[in-house]
């Protein structure tokens, strides 16, 4: 991450805001160094829970649920088989924000390349086929790679290159162009597999619909205990995509709240889990594959410890995210100054 420091001033008169801005100046260097420190080993431990996770399934079964309140690492899918046949992991780390960090992160590791999966999405402003790759190779330089292993439509809403939010209808109306330059550049070798993110039945349908040479891997959505999305869950299964959840914990915003669900709370403590466990666990049980972001070490080491839930605490769970009204902590529409809801199943195509 660049540090931008502001001039040093030189007369008398601005000796206490020199010393301020010394001040500010080694902190910012120190924040900017803990992060730095922190987000290589916050990859690292991210490696390891994974590889333990991977080491401990067997190759063949992902799936099943034991109605006892054994840990069991072995029944909870450790990743989910893409149409490319690559293997994707159920748990990774969401690390919004980060910018370069990442990049410099994966080469102080050490881990190898094959070893990571890198997941980066394309931006509103750059769905036109021509703005693609240069948005990607910054992508990869950035990251310090030579191919993403998934690559996502951020948002089913395409801006004009180099506008405020305004919208290009055409690219947003029909997304096909964007979907087959991001086929090329598979073949290229570039990207590894596509998705899609944010995108509702209507829009997938809308984009399927078309001869597809590469159908999307993934669709990445926000999926937490305020807004579980069963008849998508449920659509998404029937279609055999796969859904990623986004937000999982509910973001920072609802956290506190999603981890005092009574339900939650229950199951942690019958399961001498962490509430946090809890939720993820539910994720992964339900079939998505989950993000959680963290920027706390123990919590990232933490959060890839996936239980089995016993049957009825699952479906208790289920049940209790399931019976309350909808409530998304992401939707972009009014910031983005749009006359329709991006996740409206009804916007005229
Ligand atoms: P989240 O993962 O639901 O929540 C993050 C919050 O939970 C942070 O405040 C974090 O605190 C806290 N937390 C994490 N683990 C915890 C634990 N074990 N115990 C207690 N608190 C814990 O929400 P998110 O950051 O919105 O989403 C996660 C990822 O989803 C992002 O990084 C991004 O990759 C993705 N995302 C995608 C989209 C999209 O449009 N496709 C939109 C939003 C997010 P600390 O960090 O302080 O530990």
């Amino acid at each position: 991450m660049p540090v931008f420091y502001k001039p040093v001033p030189t007369s008398e008169h601005d000796d206490e805001e020199s010393q301020n801005l010394t001040k500010s100046r080694s902190a910012r260097i120190k924040t900017t160094l803990f992060y730095f420190v922190a987000t290589i080993a916050v990859m690292y431990v991210a490696y390891l829970a994974t590889r333990s996770i991977i080491r401990s399934v067997p190759k063949h079964g992902m799936h099943g649920r034991p109605g006892c309140h054994h840990r069991n690492l072995t029944t909870l899918p450790s990743h989910h088989i893409l149409p490319s046949g690559d293997k994707i992991p159920s748990v990774a780390l969401g690390v919004w924000q980060a910018g370069k960090e990442v990049g410099k992160a994966i080469s102080a590791s050490g881990v190898p390349r094959d070893q990571l999966w890198l997941t980066s999405k394309l931006w509103n402003n750059f769905h036109a086929p021509e703005d693609i790759e240069p948005a990607l190779d910054e992508t990869l330089t950035r990251l310090n790679t030579e191919y993403l292993d998934l690559y996502l439509i951020h948002w089913p809403i395409a801006f004009k290159k180099g506008s405020n939010n305004v919208l290009d209808k055409e690219l947003t109306a029909n997304p096909y162009p964007t979907w087959q330059k991001l086929e090329e550049l598979v073949d290229k070798g570039k990207i590894r597999n596509i998705g899609i993110s944010n995108f509702n039945i209507a829009r997938i349908k809308n984009l399927t619909a078309n001869p597809l040479k590469h159908k999307p891997a993934v669709n990445q959505v926000e999926l937490n205990y305020f807004n579980p999305q069963p008849e998508l869950l449920k659509w998404s299964k029937e279609n055999g995509l796969l859904l990623e959840a986004y937000s999982p914990l509910g973001s920072t915003k609802q956290v506190k709240e999603a981890l005092s669900v009574p339900e939650v709370k229950e199951i942690a403590k019958k399961l001498d889990i962490t509430p946090a466990q809890a939720l993820i666990s539910w994720h992964v049980q339900r079939g998505t594959i989950v993000l959680p972001k963290s920027v706390t070490p123990s919590r990232v080491q933490e959060n890839f410890q996936v239980v089995t839930l016993p049957d009825d605490l699952f479906d208790k769970l289920e049940k209790a995210a399931t019976s309350h009204p909808p409530q998304r902590v992401v939707n972009p529409s009014k910031n983005w100054g749009l006359d329709f809801d991006v996740f409206d199943e009804n916007w005229p195509l």
